[in-house]
């Protein structure tokens, strides 16, 4: 169990899984850079992050939820959770104050782009539902991806594979912070769109980068930036 004091940030998962450099820039280092995706995905989860609830016939849409799990040593606000009336059996809906009956919990975590070849979006909606079993003592077999990009709005079961992919994220999550070091870059095609591009120099910090090499790319970024005009 962890203290609150000891949470991480649900969305640091995601990181992780996308790039262990990037995440460890932004939670060891405290480094953060916007660019043209992180701004509209600030932008869009400021929208889908003011906290309210609205009703609509046998379904509540809560927004703006915080979420958390001292098991996972986890903390994050979580986009939409959709309570589902059901008939369904107390183990999977819980009682919501002041309404009557029982109601099944579904979360949806609202992404700015397309889907992604990783788990990693996957992953932290799991993460919101293992918060959301732990807090309110049910259990959740799915919830929901929507890409505002393309529109689709895709169902997600939270599998025992899900699960422990899952918690083993987070546990590595805690190592990372724990070690207080940035691994070395492993330069791929998502540089390219990394708004941390110029503080982690993917080129001059790969884990195969001689001192030599180093000052190779160093000089001839000196070079480079010379013969940009101003
Ligand atoms: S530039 Fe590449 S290696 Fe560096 S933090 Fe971003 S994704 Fe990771």
């Amino acid at each position: 169990m962890y203290d609150e004091d000891d949470l991480l940030p649900i969305s640091a998962l995601n990181q992780l899984i996308f790039c262990r450099r990037r995440c460890a820039l932004m939670l060891v280092e405290g480094q953060w850079a916007d660019n043209e995706h992180t701004a509209l995905g600030l932008l869009q989860h400021g929208r889908s992050h003011r906290q309210e609830t609205e009703s609509r016939g046998d379904l509540r849409i809560c927004r703006g939820l915080r979420l958390r799990s001292l098991e996972l040593g986890i903390t994050g606000i979580a986009d939409v959770v959709e309570f589902h009336r059901s008939d369904a059996n107390r183990e999977s809906a819980v009682a919501l104050d002041g309404i009557d009956g029982l109601w099944r919990p579904f979360p949806v975590e609202h992404k700015k782009g397309r889907e992604k070849p990783d788990q990693a979006d996957e992953v932290q909606l799991c993460a919101q539902a293992l918060c959301i079993e732990e807090m309110l003592d049910v259990h959740i077999p799915a919830g929901a991806l929507f890409y505002n990009a393309s529109r689709d709005r895709l169902e997600v079961s939270f599998t025992e594979a899900l699960r422990h992919t899952t918690i083993r994220t987070a546990q590595e999550l805690h190592q990372l912070v724990e070690r207080g070091q940035v691994p070395p870059a492993e330069p791929s095609r998502r540089c390219r769109g990394c708004s941390l591009h110029d503080a982690c120099t993917p080129d001059l910090a790969g884990k195969d980068a001689t001192a030599s090499r180093y000052i190779e790319l160093l000089l001839q970024a000196i070079l480079d930036n010379q013969e940009t005009p101003p």
